[in-house]
């Protein structure tokens, strides 16, 4: 079974003392590529030396809608030059959080519009939070593509039927993480169910979020099956043709990552 972490946090310091163990464990866990993603570009160098470390990790660039206000006016050049590393294969996450107050409203959407200029630029896809935030982010996603059409990804999906439903019309995925697992999850499940099988990917999140029997302890990307697990029961498919079809998904959306051998089995 081939499955992949499309979001996950390899450089932050809860991975700091056993990062090896962390990537030996994915990949016996059948993982086959794993995404680092970026929330600063003042660490960058940092996500960016996880990814050159492994040959199945890769990273984005970009800032968090969180660093918005304190990371400044990212430009759209900076993120650019810097999306052209090979390991570099998505922009973000960006976009917008109204649940916590981190930054200003309007830093936020100034930060997101450039990352949407960024991801049809590159053609990289734009790995896009969302939180509370649903009429905002649907209504600036459309402006964006009113402008040419660009790839991107619904990271940590929790919003309700008509974001999801506005952000599929134009071309883009949704990538549910460990919530899905939640008891109290019932919502995102049946919106879910709506969801084209070849617009889904799953992610971990990591180190945050994990997903049930692991809830409550460090997220890692080996746990990714688990959420591969219940969005397989929630789509009425096995578990392995739910990771064929999320790895599937994923190489599509993200073209600049190379597939794995699949005759075999390695990571190449
Ligand atoms: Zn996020
Ligand atoms: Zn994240």
């Amino acid at each position: 079974m081939r499955i992949v972490d499309s979001h996950c946090h390899l450089d932050f310091d809860s991975f700091e003392n056993d990062i090896d163990a962390v990537v030996e464990r994915a990949r016996e866990a059948g993982l086959c590529r794993m995404v680092t993603i970026c929330t600063k570009v003042s660490a960058f160098d940092r996500v960016l030396a996880v990814a050159e470390r492994y040959d199945d990790v890769f990273c984005s660039v970009g800032v968090h809608p969180h660093e918005a206000g304190s990371e400044g006016d990212v430009s759209l050049d900076r993120l650019m030059e810097l999306a052209r590393h090979p390991k570099v294969v998505g922009i973000g996450e960006s976009g917008l959080d109204y649940y916590y107050d981190n930054s200003p409203v309007e830093a936020q959407k100034a930060s997101f519009r450039t990352h949407i200029a960024a991801a049809r630029e590159t053609g990289l896809p734009l790995i896009v939070h969302s939180r509370d935030a649903d009429s905002d982010m649907a209504d600036m996603l459309e402006e964006g593509a009113r402008d040419g059409a660009y790839p991107g990804v619904l990271h940590c999906f929790t919003a309700g039927p008509e974001l999801a439903a506005r952000a599929v019309a134009i071309g883009f995925y949704v990538s549910l993480a460990g919530i899905i697992t939640f008891k109290s999850a019932e919502s995102i499940r049946e919106t879910v169910r709506d969801v084209p099988m070849d617009r889904l990917l799953v992610e971990t999140d990591s180190p945050y979020l994990a997903p049930v029997p692991m809830r409550g302890k460090r997220n890692e990307p080996a746990y990714t099956r688990h959420t591969n697990r219940v969005l397989a029961e929630v789509k009425g498919v096995s578990e392995a043709e739910m990771a064929e079809v999320t790895t599937e998904n994923f190489l599509r959306l993200f073209s600049k990552v190379p597939p794995p051998d699949v005759s075999s089995g390695a990571v190449v």
